[in-house]
C-alpha cells in the first residue's frame, strides 16, 4: 500500500514516525488515550515506537459524552503539570473522540503544538483522523467548537481493530459505504458484497476509503463545496445522534449507526427531489439493514429531530440544506428540503 499524503500504513507509519522523532527532537512526547485504548492499544503502539524521548501518557474517559470542553481542560492542565512546552509532541491514540479532542487540545495548547493521529477504530481510520477537522461537542450539539488543523502524520494499522467491538466496526463501515455512495460506484459495488472478507480485503477497503476522503479534502480543505459532500447522511444523522444522546429513555446510537439511518433518509429525499433511481435507494436501505438494526421514531421524536437540525452548522437562515444524490457517485449540494418530506422519509425508512 502506498502512502497517501501524510497518511502512512502499517510498518511504514512507524518507521516514518521514528524518523520524524529523530529529526524534530521533541522535548517530550504525550500520548493521549482513553480507558480502552490504554488497555488495548497502548502496549502494541509502544512496542512499535522507537524513540529515546521521554513519554507521558494522559488518559481521558471513553465515550462521546466526554468529548467536551471540560475534558479538554483536564488535558490542558495535565499537559501543563507534566511540563509540556511548544516543542512537545502529542500523539492521539484512539477513536474519533480521542483524535478530534486531542487534535483540538494540541492545536490550542500554547497556540499549537505538533500532533500525530493513530486511529484505533475503523471509523477513525477511514474518516475522523484524516482531513484536519478537530473539535468537541457543546452540550448535545455535535462538533460545535473546533478548528481545522492537520496532524503531522496519521498512522493506520488495522492490527488495532482486533479488540474493537463488532458494533464499533459496523459504525466505521457506515462511513465507508458513504464514501462509495458519494464518490465511487466501483467502491460502492465492493461494499455491497462483503461476505468472506479477509484481513487483506479489509486493509484494501480501508486504503481505498482513505484515498477517497483524502482526495475530497485535498481539493477543498476549507469545505467551500466538494468537501460538503462528505456530509451525505449527516444532516439528519447528526440530529438523530444528538437526539438519542440527549434523551435518557432512548438508547444512544453510535455515530455510524445514526449516519446509516441518515443515508437511507437522504436516499429517499434524493428520489423525491432529484430522481435518484428508486431501486438504488432500495439497495442502500437493504444493504444498510444487514448491518444496522432498525430504529423506530415516534412522530413527536421526529419533530424534535427536525428542530435539532436547525442548529446544524451546515444550515443557514433557517433553511435545512441537504447533500443528496442524483446517482451513485453524483452528489448534489445545497438541496433545500421542506419539513413534510422529512416525515415521509422517516416513513420510508421505518
Ligand atoms: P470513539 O472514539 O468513542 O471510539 C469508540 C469506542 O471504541 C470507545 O469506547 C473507545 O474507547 C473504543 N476503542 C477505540 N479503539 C479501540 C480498540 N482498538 N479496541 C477496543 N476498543 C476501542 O468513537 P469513534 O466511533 O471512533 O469516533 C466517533 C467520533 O468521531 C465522533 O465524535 C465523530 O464526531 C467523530 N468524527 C470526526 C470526523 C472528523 O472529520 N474529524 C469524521 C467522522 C467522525
Ligand atoms: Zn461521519
Amino acid at each position: 500500500m502506498k502512502n497517501i499524503k501524510s497518511v502512512y500504513f502499517n510498518e511504514f507509519g512507524f518507521s516514518f514516525l521514528g524518523n520524524l522523532l529523530q529529526e524534530k527532537n521533541y522535548s517530550k512526547i504525550f500520548i493521549l488515550v482513553d480507558e480502552n485504548t490504554n488497555q488495548f492499544c497502548l502496549s502494541l503502539f509502544l512496542s512499535e515506537l522507537a524513540t529515546e524521548t521521554s513519554i507521558e501518557v494522559i488518559e481521558i474517559e471513553a465515550g462521546e459524552e466526554f468529548k467536551n470542553i471540560e475534558t479538554c481542560t483536564q488535558v490542558w492542565y495535565a499537559l501543563s503539570e507534566l511540563g509540556a512546552d511548544r516543542k512537545s509532541l502529542i500523539i492521539n491514540l484512539g477513536g474519533g473522540v480521542v483524535t478530534d479532542l486531542g487534535g483540538f487540545v494540541a492545536s490550542t495548547y500554547m497556540r499549537g503544538v505538533d500532533f500525530v493521529n493513530v486511529p484505533t477504530t475503523l471509523l477513525a481510520m477511514v474518516d475522523a483522523s484524516v482531513g484536519g477537522k478537530t473539535g468537541v461537542d457543546l452540550g448535545a450539539l455535535k462538533n460545535q467548537i473546533g478548528l481545522i488543523n492537520n496532524p503531522l502524520l496519521v498512522i493506520i494499522d488495522s492490527r488495532f481493530l482486533a479488540t474493537l467491538p463488532a458494533e464499533q466496526l459496523r459504525s466505521g463501515m457506515a462511513e465507508m459505504f458513504k464514501h462509495g455512495l458519494i464518490q465511487s460506484e466501483s467502491y460502492w459495488g465492493k461494499m455491497l458484497n462483503l461476505s468472506n472478507l479477509t484481513l487483506d480485503d479489509l486493509d484494501a477497503l480501508i486504503y481505498e476509503s482513505v484515498l477517497i476522503k483524502n482526495n475530497v479534502v485535498e481539493q477543498d480543505p476549507t469545505e467551500k463545496s466538494l468537501r460538503k459532500t462528505l456530509n451525505f447522511g449527516h444532516t439528519l444523522g447528526h440530529a438523530i445522534e444528538s437526539y438519542c444522546l440527549q434523551n435518557t429513555d432512548r438508547q444512544t446510537l453510535l455515530h455510524g449507526e445514526a449516519i446509516a439511518i441518515g443515508m437511507v433518509l437522504a436516499g429517499f429525499l434524493s428520489v423525491e427531489k432529484l430522481n435518484f433511481p428508486k431501486e438504488k435507494c432500495f439497495e442502500i436501505k437493504e444493504t444498510l439493514s444487514q448491518y444496522f438494526e432498525k430504529q423506530y421514531f415516534k412522530q413527536e421524536e421526529i419533530e424534535e429531530i427536525v428542530n435539532l437540525m436547525k442548529f446544524d452548522k451546515k444550515n443557514s437562515h433557517g433553511n435545512i440544506n441537504f447533500v443528496l444524490l442524483e446517482d451513485i457517485a453524483k452528489p448534489k449540494l445545497d438541496c433545500l428540503i421542506e419539513k413534510e418530506l422529512i416525515y415521509r422519509a422517516f416513513n420510508y425508512y421505518m
